[in-house]
């Protein structure tokens, strides 16, 4: 009998969920089960070899380091130092005609700046941390045992193949990118993480959610199910057990679900891979959607966020 990842709970009901690999369109079957307590959806037994499931085309192991034409480079710097600070005419304007990227987000709710220690964890090639390095934030690491070695870029960004627990440095933040649903310890990895962690710092989270409309609604066929690289989906509530029991209490979350969900998973109705040449993310205009359809799911899933039922979230932790 299989017990919850999260909350420890025995699996005692006879209902299982066979789901297909359909990222690469392999088709292998995997088993998971929903737990009767938080409501995290999990695999029963991981493959004994993951590696098969990720293959070299899965990662892109080394990103251009960003060089936007000075113009964009000091317009952005002026709209994050209005979205940090809340000073600067250039950086409002700039704010209310674009709005807040994501990025953005993350470091205003994480209370950060210039000078604040980041780490990204399962971070690849970098690619957030080539980012923040562009709008000035200096102390940018990530770590990432899956990388084929070390990258180093040029601008000083260094990503490190290592474990996190090899890391030795203390972070004001600690990200994990869709990351930790890869994991199949995240307990250990949140007590590690809350180590490295200044006595202020921030643990960010985002992962896709269990218990929300996509899930209930496309069930196997769920994109973000993503078997066997997802070994659990948690939901919310899975969320704040975790948090609670590795002493951290969640004090922000943001749905950040988008039109994925939607397309991805009507076409795994269809039985069409992610990587399939039909696939959207492939080939828009051989797809089987128009920009209209796109456009509504847009529209669904921000619709979906505000209700919170939109597939993923970014939850914001600090130590208690
Ligand atoms: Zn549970």
């Amino acid at each position: 009998m299989p017990t919850c990842i999260i909350c420890g709970h025995a699996h005692t009901s006879s209902t299982y969920y066979t789901a297909k690999e359909m990222m690469f369109g392999m088709r292998d079957t995997f088993t998971y089960f929903e737990c009767e307590h938080c409501g995290c959806v999990q695999i029963v037994a991981p493959p004994e070899d993951l590696s098969k499931y990720y293959p070299q085309t899965y990662y892109s192991y080394h990103a251009t380091p960003l060089v936007d034409p000075p113009l964009k480079r000091f317009l952005k710097t002026q709209r994050m130092n209005f979205v940090l600070t809340g000073k600067g005419l250039i950086g409002r304007l700039m704010y209310q005609l674009t709005g807040v990227p994501d990025i953005l987000k993350w470091m205003k709710h994480s209370s950060l700046n210039l000078d604040s220690k980041i780490l990204d964890v399962g971070c690849g090639a970098g690619v957030f941390l080539l980012e923040l390095h562009q709008l000035g934030f200096k102390h940018v690491q990530g770590v990432d045992p899956f990388l084929e070695s070390d990258i180093f870029y040029n601008n000083g960004v260094k990503i490190w193949k290592k474990e996190l627990k090899d890391m030795t440095d203390t972070f004001d933040l600690i990200m994990f990118h869709h990351s930790l649903e890869h994991i199949s310890t995240p307990h250990a990895y949140l007590e590690i993480a809350r180590k490295l962690l200044t006595p202020n710092g921030v643990v960010l989270i985002r992962v896709p959610l269990a218990g929300t409309f996509a899930w209930k609604h496309y069930g196997v066929n769920w994109v973000q199910l993503d078997p066997p690289r997802h070994l659990f989906l948690p939901t919310v509530k899975s969320m704040y057990l975790l948090a609670e029991q590795c002493g951290f209490e969640i004090f922000k979350t943001e749905f950040d679900s988008t039109e994925f969900q939607f397309w991805g998973s009507e076409q795994y109705l269809k039985d069409i891979p992610l990587n399939d040449l039909r696939s959207y993310s492939k080939n828009p205009e051989q797809s089987i959607f128009s920009s209209a359809d796109i456009a509504a799911f847009r529209a669904r899933a921000e619709a979906l966020n505000c209700e919170e039922q939109g597939d993923s979230a970014c939850f914001y932790l600090r130590k208690i």
